[in-house]
């Protein structure tokens, strides 16, 4: 019997490599995103299919996961990865920004744990890996939205792990450092300008400084995490927060 899989956000980087690593874990994914025409293509790539969803929308949330169970019958894995950045200082923040931030990466995930939890504990290997962030365990400066989002996601992950765990359901966050990826190709150019300094030093001055290993991580050093988590020999793994971080947090 065929695991089935959502991979939110998984029409570019992250989510992109995860859908491909669980389908060759022999997963069926299907790709949630905003991004149809790369969604499509992910999802063609990855033997699986595409459903299209707007994750600051209460209602595409519920489609995701009907879109599953009426193609599927089933949901066994549920990685909520989609998201993205807004750099500003707080007097600045945009409050419009503020409000996308939290409902894609802290209200979404909240709203397709509610509407999948039935069909998880269903599976016997129910698994859910949210995408946080180092910004889940530690701040920078200028991305109040983002690490508040994102240290709320780490909470959530907690509460769901206890609730879960009597059936069986695990629920673990995964929080990379800086990945190389689209998201983090654009922060670059943010970087420079919130701190106004060269784009040629953001790499090595700002995101790489607080690392012991002075490297940007890959798309497929994350997805190779969150396919363990989804593996049975994972099954005693719950209510982490699981560090990919090159050592930013051992200081
Ligand atoms: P990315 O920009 O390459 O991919 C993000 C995907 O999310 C895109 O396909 C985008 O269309 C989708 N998305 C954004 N808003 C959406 C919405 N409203 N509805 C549906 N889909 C939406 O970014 P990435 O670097 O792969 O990031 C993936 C996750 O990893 C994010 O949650 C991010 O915060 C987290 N993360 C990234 C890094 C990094 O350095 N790249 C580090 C730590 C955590």
């Amino acid at each position: 019997m065929k695991r089935v899989a959502i991979v939110t956000g998984g029409a570019s980087g992250i989510g992109a490599a995860i859908a491909c690593g669980l389908a060759a874990a022999d997963a069926t994914v299907l790709i949630a995103d905003m991004n149809e025409a790369d969604g499509e293509i992910r999802a063609r790539d990855a033997g699986g299919s595409f459903v299209h969803a707007d994750l600051t929308k209460r209602e595409d949330c519920r489609k995701i996961i009907d879109a599953a169970i009426e193609r599927y019958g089933r949901i066994d894995f549920l990685i909520n990865n989609a998201g993205f950045q807004h750099m500003d200082p707080i007097p600045d923040f945009p409050e419009d920004e503020w409000d996308k931030l939290i409902a894609v990466m802290l209200t979404a995930p909240f709203l397709l744990t509610k509407y999948a939890w039935n069909h998880l504990i269903e599976s016997n290997r129910g698994r859910i890996v949210n995408i946080a962030s180092i910004h889940g365990v530690v701040a920078s400066p200028y991305k109040a939205a983002y690490v508040a989002a994102k240290h709320g996601l780490v909470g959530l992950t907690k509460s769901a792990a206890l609730e879960g765990g009597p059936h069986g359901l695990t629920v673990n966050a995964v929080c990379p450092g800086y990945v190389r990826t689209p998201l983090v190709e654009k922060q670059i150019i943010d970087q420079a300008r919130t701190r106004n300094i060269p784009v040629e030093d953001v790499e090595e001055k700002v995101m790489l400084e607080p690392a012991a290993i002075k490297r940007l991580l890959d798309p497929q050093d994350i997805a190779a995490l969150v396919v363990f988590l989804c593996s049975k020999a994972a099954w005693g793994i719950t209510g982490t927060t699981q560090l990919i971080d090159l050592g930013w947090t051992a200081h």
